[in-house]
């Protein structure tokens, strides 16, 4: 039995000898093969190399072969001791994170210029969102720190107590040059006298109104468009959370048309981009010079904003309403405008199409930087007094000339303040009409500090015109906002009322 086991073991042990000795030449016999494979592959790249005169292959000076020197035997790995490798693996650790730190620091500076700025228009939480989503915040202190200074800060916020409680203003197109808008070439003196306000004037009335505490909000901000558990879309309120002592607004501007009318009269032409990217006016001055620049609200507004980032709520501006007989935004898109009288129905078109595309890149910008738009019809007939069937051409004509350009809007804003419905509540066909085209905010003109019915099915806000016939009749109605007699501009004529 013994000897039969030993017998085994020693049959096993040469097996494993013969075994270790085939895989030994086998693997020699590899090495060969591949030292082979790979000389092959020289020859072939050689081959490549050659140009070609003729039939002969003539070779490069890039591939002529050298002597290939003796490929030195490798000095012998040194092996390490595990903690040696693991000391080696931390400091490659290190080192990464060093660089990624630094990385991150150079960033830092642009993060919190960003982060600064919503917290400065209140928007803590967006704010804080953003700071947090940087890979490795919790390591740079500066970013620690300015989340835990909009915490802070947002902790101070009080919410505004009524949303029904909230004034809305709006102007027209800016007076840039009063000797041209009440002078003898003007093409309705006394209307601009009634109705618009100038830019010294609208500068003022912003000093004034940042110094009072006053903060634009959007319709959008005081009440929110929700389907309800039962599927229904309807109106619910929103919270406006300010600091203590702040006043939110709404701002809006009629009419940002730059009408024919309105040319060489005093007005900018027209809204255009910026060279950086940003809207602003293009205007022509009395001599015929092409100026861009502030010469209407937008610029303006953005301009203030930027020097006084708290005067904005989330970064809110304003509202435009825009109409659709003669264009939108300074642009002749409008398809019955008289300019393309007489014009083929091919000229005309490409002619809209081009104005079309300007006008879409200044709306873009527009929306980019903060401003929204309304209806603001296409006609601009009183909705008080016109048919159910005339509102719906109207509304029809906003949607297929005008939508196309602004993008769609809920918003609307009555031309005359002419509201569909009296202070009892909306219903009816009108109502319908509007809705079905979209409509959910609307806008008339009351001259009540504050006008607001916030429903189910509509939000709607009396605005108080800052104009010259209300600074002259009834100034009293603007002393919220601010004191007439200092932001009247005595250059305009006498208005008699
Ligand atoms: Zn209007």
């Amino acid at each position: 039995m013994k000897n039969s086991r030993n017998r085994t073991i020693v049959i096993a042990a040469e097996l494993i000898i013969i075994g270790i000795l085939f895989v030994c030449i086998g693997f020699n016999e590899l090495k060969k093969d591949k030292k082979t494979r790979a000389y092959a592959g020289a020859e072939t790249e050689v081959a490549a190399d050659t140009v070609d005169i003729g039939d002969t292959k003539v070779p490069t000076s890039s591939n002529v072969k050298k002597d290939t020197p003796a490929t030195p035997t490798p000095e012998p790995t040194p092996t390490l001791t595990p903690e040696e490798q693991a000391e080696l693996e931390r400091l490659a650790r290190e080192e990464e994170e060093r660089i990624a730190r630094e990385k991150l620091e150079a960033e830092v500076d642009g993060i919190l210029e960003r982060t600064d700025l919503m917290a400065q228009m209140y928007d803590y939480d967006k704010a804080i969102e953003t700071v947090k989503a940087v890979e490795g915040y919790e390591s740079v202190e500066r970013l620690s720190a300015a989340i835990a200074s909009y915490e802070e800060q947002k902790s101070k916020l009080v919410k505004w107590p009524d949303n029904t409680q909230i004034s809305h203003l709006f102007v027209h197109s800016l007076i840039v040059d009063t000797s041209l808008a009440f002078g003898k070439g003007s093409s309705q003196p006394v209307g601009y006298n009634r109705y618009m306000t100038t830019v010294d004037e609208f500068n003022k009335m912003l000093e004034q109104m940042y110094a009072k505490g006053y903060v634009i909000v959007s319709v959008h901000d005081m009440a929110e468009r929700v389907v309800g558990e039962d599927g229904q879309e309807k109106l619910v309120m929103k919270d406006i959370w300010l600091p203590e002592g702040k006043i939110p607004f709404v701002l809006s501007q009629d009419d940002v048309n730059y009408y024919v009318y309105m040319q060489k009269n005093g007005f900018a032409e027209r809204l255009v981009v910026g060279e950086d990217g940003l809207p602003t006016c293009e205007y022509i001055d009395k001599d015929g010079s092409v100026l861009y620049g502030e010469y209407d609200m937008v610029p303006i507004i953005d301009r203030f904003v930027r020097e006084h980032p708290d005067f904005s709520y989330r970064g809110r501006k304003g509202i435009l309403g825009i109409t659709g007989f003669e264009g939108a935004l300074g642009y002749d898109t409008g398809l019955s405008m008289k300019i393309y009288d007489g014009m083929s129905e091919a000229d005309k078109m490409a002619k809209i199409e081009a104005q079309r595309e300007e006008a879409i890149k200044v709306a873009e910008a527009l929306k980019a930087d903060g401003w929204e738009f309304a209806s603001h019809s296409y006609t601009h007939s009183n909705m008080t007094d016109i048919s159910v069937s005339k509102l719906e051409y109207d509304c029809q004509r906003w949607h297929d000339e005008v939508e196309i350009i602004l993008g769609e809007t809920d918003i609307y804003i009555y031309p005359y303040g002419a509201d569909i419905c009296n202070w009892r509540g909306y219903s009816g066909e009108k109502y319908e009409l509007m809705k079905k085209y979209g409509f959910w905010y609307f806008c008339n003109v009351d001259s009540a500090q504050y006008w607001v019915q916030i429903r189910d099915g509509y939000f709607r806000q009396g605005r108080i015109n800052a104009d010259g016939e209300r600074m002259v009749k009834t100034p009293e109605k603007l002393k919220y906002f601010f004191d007439v007699e200092s932001v009247f501009d005595k250059t305009r004529p006498k208005l008699d009322l």
